[in-house]
């Protein structure tokens, strides 16, 4: 059964961001472990804003992906409730472009083995975004810069030098 269709993600802000960079741990086949509660058949649930939470998974993909029809059902191709790795995740009606994006994307940018600032690829910092290979630690970066710019500090759990 669907988890956790039909029901609107709303948008997510930089503190939610922050703490979803949290709330995972790694697997050595590439899964992002949910390590927060969970809902019945073991998929991460996730607080976005103050009070209501939402299928981790499904957040996951509208982080990475962007927004998405929320009557499409978010899969696991590792057949993990608890993995929130974008890699691992695709639109119940979306399989096969997916499938083929990524691969497209693996094929451009297989001999790359650091990212344009330096990052090395490597699985625990790499994820697949928009067809390409993306940095991790950029993508933190990216949401600091942001924030900085917004007269804000920096997260402490954001430890871009420990990546
Ligand atoms: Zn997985
Ligand atoms: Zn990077």
């Amino acid at each position: 059964m669907p988890i956790g269709t039909n029901v609107k993600l709303p948008d997510i802000s930089f503190k939610d961001f922050q703490r979803f960079f949290d709330s995972y741990c790694f697997a050595e086949n590439g899964c992002w472990i949910w390590r927060k509660s969970k809902r019945s058949g073991g998929y991460g649930s996730f607080c976005i804003g103050t009070k209501k939470s939402y299928v981790a998974s499904r957040a996951s993909y509208k982080i990475f992906n962007g927004p998405f029809k929320s009557e499409l059902d978010v899969l696991h191709k590792c057949d993990t409730p608890s993995c929130v790795n974008p890699n691992h995740l695709f639109l119940g009606d979306d399989f096969i472009n997916q499938r083929d994006r990524v691969s497209k994307g693996r094929h451009d940018q297989a001999a790359k083995t650091h990212c344009i600032n330096g990052h090395e690829f490597t699985p625990e910092n790499t994820f697949i975004c928009r067809k390409q290979r993306c940095c991790r630690a950029c993508q933190i970066n990216r949401y600091n810069k942001r924030r900085i710019k917004n007269g804000k500090n920096i997260h402490r759990s954001s430890r871009i030098d420990a990546i």
